[in-house]
């Protein structure tokens, strides 16, 4: 494969200061790169001022030149500006950068996330509202433990109300600035009730506790310059500019704090873009930046046309994309760069097939020569499906990192349902058996362990012994035996177990029992359903591993497992490639780009795919995915997939669809590598009979998906298919061969 990359940019990592070459610049040399209309918003410093474009034009690039210019030699004190980035990623980048610029004098303007500038404001600010000096910041963790405290003693059951829930719901109002007593007032029903109980004990007890969490971190700021004009009136002075990229992603307390900052001198600096609004299900609002002329009807407007990072078929197909979405700004961007290579799109017949072909793609491109590991990254749509490919790139020794996750192995419901796996096996692991002996909720709190633990000392016998003699444990009330023998009895009966089932049951069986599928479906958040993916993905791991070795149970699972969870090849010369949700590529760029997973139900996802506003969100967030890319772009997805022992089969994602064809070299999977078990006795003719007997528009019965209307009928290489719309699951192309399906009404 020939590469073409003479016009690639040094790659955009993290550039520190004191890594950084000190060639400060001058104010000439500042503007001289800048295009003309990113120079005049870099030079215009008073008043209110919008820079809405695209993606890749330069608007961060804008906003850190625009803040070495305001800092200039003559120009303003740099402590009176403040800089607000999406991530703390973000806020290091453009630290460095303005370092590079301008020198030390760098070092006094405030970069930063709304949340650590608040916690800055609030470590002077805080005993205004009572809190004491040296509050402490309660992480996510720390905030559930508490929520779930407060369920518990209001004697209400966890399991109807499960903390997660009830945290979100608080956390959600709290995005929206509805305090407490408010929430109160828009009870609907029990659920809401509960929730209006809970929060206001929350608050109480952070308050009680000198704590607060992350949202209270904004919150308070903003109570904290509404009550005392003195405060308000001093941190307006202090910010007097005040620069905000990413602005498309605020949601609204955080717009109440710029706006309140920024009333006085309202030199306030928005950057932004409209099509990667990307956090709505976060509260975010895109009319923040949609009505900021608005709100502000003086305010200077730049646009910015040029993009500097993608060639011109990734620009162009970009184009495409977003241009789908209804109602929004039209931009066009253009570009200087050469028209390079199309993007590349592989549908492989499988799951594997498709990792291998990523993997093999990274080794022949670094071969190549010009590329490092750390010029590739990868992005899918959720967590779970980095797995497949963390292991696929330890098979070919390539170095990879996940950024804003932990890899598969370490997420917090993989290691607890491996803690469960090996208790199974020896229980002798007391750490194991702290692990998941309350996980999920089942009542047994640390009065109940150290009780056990006690004992177990005294009669020199292990923790798992004295659990099995409950009863004899001093000072233990009937409950806590009764839970206690629960517990030993799950265990016991999981064990009996292992013999009997292959390794993804068993895996089923123990989540099952042990409550930890009930306890995330009860959860019902987001993140309690990107657990429950992470789960299923660990039985895949299973079945992978069963038929890659047969005869080989438990045990030799396990160890395979912690080897892989180990093995770390990261590499500060050649970097690593880098993992990431599509949510955590905004702002970033990389020479060549991998979006893998593109098929309807993952990419775009199959909750998003009812609702007009979220397919729109997820035509934003594939227009993202699509811009980070500079040189390369590959797009892949597989037809089938193994899904707990079974095939799954997914159409390709309706994305594809957005990008025109002459902008696509389609790679030809192989024939079919795995393919579901054929029907009985049906041969090719029989089958093509059978395609002949449906028609357009029939309502025919899926085993899995129920009832559905076939929408296509057509034929592949593979055989007839046909395409079938499911209500509530969007439309699903099966081959016929091993479609389960029977005509609806039994005609
Ligand atoms: P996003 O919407 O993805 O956040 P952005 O608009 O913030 O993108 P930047 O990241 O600032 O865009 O710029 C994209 C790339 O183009 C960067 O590598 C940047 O250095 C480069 N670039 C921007 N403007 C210029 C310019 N005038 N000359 C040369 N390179 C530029
Ligand atoms: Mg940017």
């Amino acid at each position: 494969m020939k590469m073409m990359h003479s016009s690639r940019l040094p790659p955009q990592g993290p550039e520190t200061a004191k890594g950084a070459r000190m060639t400060m610049k001058s104010e000439r040399a500042i503007l001289q790169d800048l295009n003309p209309e990113q120079r005049e918003a870099a030079q215009y410093f008073d008043g209110p001022l919008l820079i809405l474009a695209g993606a890749g034009s330069g608007k961060t690039r804008v906003l850190t030149y625009r803040i070495a210019l305001l800092t200039g030699p003559e120009g303003v004190d740099p402590g009176r500006i403040l800089a607000i980035t999406f991530t703390n990623k973000a806020a290091e980048e453009m630290k460095g950068r303005i370092h590079r610029l301008v020198g030390p004098r760098a070092g006094a303007i405030w970069i930063s996330t709304f949340h650590s500038a608040c916690s800055r404001i609030l470590r002077q600010e805080a005993e205004r509202l009572g809190y004491r000096r040296g509050f402490v910041i309660y992480d996510d963790d720390d905030q559930l433990r508490m929520v779930n405290r407060i369920i518990r003693d209001m004697d209400l059951d966890t399991k109807r109300y499960p903390p997660r829930l009830v945290r979100s719901l608080i956390e959600n109002a709290k995005n929206e600035m509805v305090d407490a007593d408010t929430y109160r007032k828009r009870i609907r029903d029990d659920l809401t009730e509960v929730v209006a109980g809970v929060y206001k004990n929350y608050q109480e007890q952070l308050f009680r506790n000198n704590a607060m969490d992350f949202d209270d971190l904004l919150l308070n700021t903003i109570a904290v310059l509404e009550l005392f004009p003195m405060v308000l009136e001093h941190y307006q002075e202090r910010f007097s500019y005040i620069n905000v990229d990413e602005y498309q992603d605020t949601n609204p307390a955080q717009y109440r704090l710029v706006k309140l900052l920024s009333e006085r001198h309202r030199n306030l600096c928005v950057v932004g873009d409209d099509d990667q609004g990307i956090y709505s299900w976060r509260g975010a609002d895109l009319r923040n930046i949609l009505e900021f002329e608005k709100d502000y009807p003086d305010a200077k407007v730049v646009r910015l046309e040029r993009n500097y990072r993608s060639t011109r078929v990734i620009l162009e197909a970009a184009n495409h994309v977003v241009s789908l979405i209804a109602g929004r700004k039209e931009k066009r961007l253009w570009t200087e760069r050469e028209e390079g290579e199309q993007i590349r799109y592989f549908f492989a017949n499988s799951g594997n097939d498709e990792t291998a072909f990523v993997a093999l793609e990274i080794n022949q491109l670094m071969e190549s020569g010009g590329y490092g590991h750390r010029d590739f990254a990868v992005f899918y749509r959720t967590n779970a499906q980095s797995r497949p490919f963390e292991e696929m790139l330890l098979r070919f020794g390539i170095p990879y990192k996940i950024v804003g996750g932990f890899k598969f192995y370490e997420r917090k419901e993989v290691k607890d349902a491996l803690a469960y796996l090996k208790f199974l096996l020896n229980r002798d692991d007391a750490v194991g058996l702290r692990r998941i002996i309350n996980e999920p909720k089942r009542g047994i709190g640390e009065v109940t362990l150290a009780h056990a633990d006690a004992f177990a000392r005294s009669q020199g016998i292990g923790m798992w012994e004295a659990l099995q003699r409950a009863e004899e444990v001093p000072n233990l009330g009937p409950s806590a035996c009764r839970k206690l023998a629960g517990f030993v009895e799950l265990v016991e009966g999981l064990s009996s177990e292992i013999e009997k089932l292959p390794l993804p049951d068993l895996l089923q069986v123990v989540l099952e029992r042990s409550g930890y599928l009930d306890a995330l479906a009860r959860e019902g958040t987001f993140e309690a359903e990107g657990r429950a993916e992470n789960l299923q993905e660990l039985k895949n791991a299973m079945v992978e591993f069963n038929s890659s070795n047969p005869g080989e149970g438990l045990e030799a699972f396990l160890e395979r497992v912690s080897l892989v969870a180990e093995i770390d090849l990261y590499d500060e010369e050649e970097g690593a490639v880098t993992l990431m949700t599509l949510h955590n590529a905004k702002g970033l760029e990389y020479p060549v780009v991998f979006i893998v997973g593109m098929e309807d139900g993952v990419f775009p996802h199959l909750r998003c795919m009812g609702s007009t506003e979220s397919m729109e969100e997820e035509r934003r967030l594939f227009y993202v995915g699509v811009t980070r890319a500079r040189d390369l772009l590959y797009l892949s997805g597989a037809a089938y997939r193994s899904q707990y022992g079974n095939l799954k089969m997914s159409p390709e994602s309706r994305f594809m669809r957005d990008i025109p064809r002459q902008y696509l070299q389609v790679i030809k999977a192989d024939e079919p590598a795995v393919v579901g078990e054929r029907k009985e006795g049906v041969r090719q003719g029989e089958l093509d009979v059978l395609a002949a007997s449906f028609s357009v528009g029939e309502r025919v019965i899926h085993d899995k998906w129920g009832e559905g209307t076939i929408t296509a009928l057509s034929r592949s290489r593979s055989g007839p298919e046909v395409t079938i719309n499911f209500p509530g699951l969007g439309e699903k192309l099966l081959l016929l061969e091993y479609a389960p399906i029977k005509k609806a009404g039994g005609a």
